[in-house]
């Protein structure tokens, strides 16, 4: 039978912890009683430096259910990505299946099932998708689907609509430990896993208690390092963007030179306006090209794997 821990991560979730704690355990046992996992499956609360009572409420639940909630204190706030990673990966060596969810709730914790009736049926990365939107505010939801986008036209593979909500096999975050980067952006990493994928649906629900703890600085700045550890698109695009200068400083030459014998011209205007144009050009071209560089050190520095197998026969 298979063994499944559910990674949580908490950051100054006083309010919510023990309702978490309830709702996940109450999944536990129903998956237990019909069968579906092992009897020894658990919860497995990642403390990431919360300032407030939360790792006393994850102790005491540990008391309560020593055998069904375990905890791991990190020793300072690193963010949700790290302090996932960190839960996902103490988590592989005492478990065969995970499935990792935010602390508040949001997520419907009943599609747990469906993750894991894919998971039998042999797929190793089962995605939680988002629905709708409705209970999310219009401001996060444009800004929220305008970053799906922008990542899509930056040509970096992530699934629509789907945050941290999702199962991962044991030997798929066996894979994903490979990856050392420290930019973590796990929505773009996990893709580059590969193996047999599937995804669930889920209307997203509010909060049950507390705050969010993405306001919009960390939303964007989570955005931009999605788009700059996973595409040099970037760098391709000031390239693209000298050649289009030095095109138009042809142009703009044809145009003064026209100017300088037929029309009546302050004397120099020729010679500045196409040193203009055409040195902004070539210095663009100049940093696009030695970006191309950069960009390669940058993915040569990751040390990435560099394939992934998933069955020899
Ligand atoms: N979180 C964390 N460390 C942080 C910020 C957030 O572990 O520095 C956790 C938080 O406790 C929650 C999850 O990440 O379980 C998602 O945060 P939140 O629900 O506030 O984000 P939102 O749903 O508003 O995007
Ligand atoms: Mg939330």
């Amino acid at each position: 039978m298979d063994k499944l821990a559910i990674v949580v991560p908490c950051y100054n979730e006083e309010p919510v912890l023990k309702i978490a704690s309830e709702a996940l355990r109450k999944v536990l046992d129903d998956l237990i009683s019909k069968g579906k996992i092992d009897k020894d499956s658990f919860i497995l609360f990642v403390n990431d430096g919360s300032k407030d009572r939360t790792w006393a409420l994850i102790e005491e639940e540990h008391q309560l259910y020593p055998n069904q909630v375990r905890g791991v204190k990190l020793a300072g706030n690193v963010g949700h990505q790290f302090a996932l990673t960190a839960g996902l990966i103490t988590a592989k060596d005492m478990c065969d299946v995970t499935v990792s969810i935010d602390a508040d709730l949001q997520d419907d914790v009943n599609v747990i099932e469906e993750m894991i009736d894919k998971f039998h049926e042999g797929k190793d990365i089962v995605y939680g998708v988002r629905k709708e939107r409705k209970t999310d505010t219009f401001f996060k939801r444009t800004t929220a689907q305008g970053f799906y986008k922008v990542m899509k036209m930056m040509g970096v593979k992530t699934v629509y609509n789907h945050a941290d909500f999702r199962l991962m096999s044991r030997r798929a975050v066996e894979q994903f430990s490979k990856y050392e980067e420290s930019n973590l952006f796990l929505r773009g990493m996990i893709p580059l896993i590969g193996y047999e994928t599937d995804v669930v649906y889920y209307d997203r629900l509010e909060r049950v208690a507390g705050e969010s703890k993405y306001p919009l600085k960390k939303m964007l700045a989570l955005a931009f390092n999605g788009i700059s550890s996973f595409s040099i698109k970037p760098i391709s695009m000031v390239m693209g963007l000298g050649i289009f200068i030095i095109i138009c400083s042809i142009l703009a030459a044809i145009y003064a030179l026209i100017s300088y014998f037929f029309g009546s011209v302050a004397p120099g205007w020729t010679s500045l306006i196409l040193s203009i144009w055409f040195l902004g050009g070539l210095q663009l071209l100049a940093i696009g090209l030695v970006g191309q560089y950069i960009g390669k050190i940058y993915m040569e520095v990751k040390h990435r794997p560099r394939y992934n197998i998933e069955k020899i026969i």
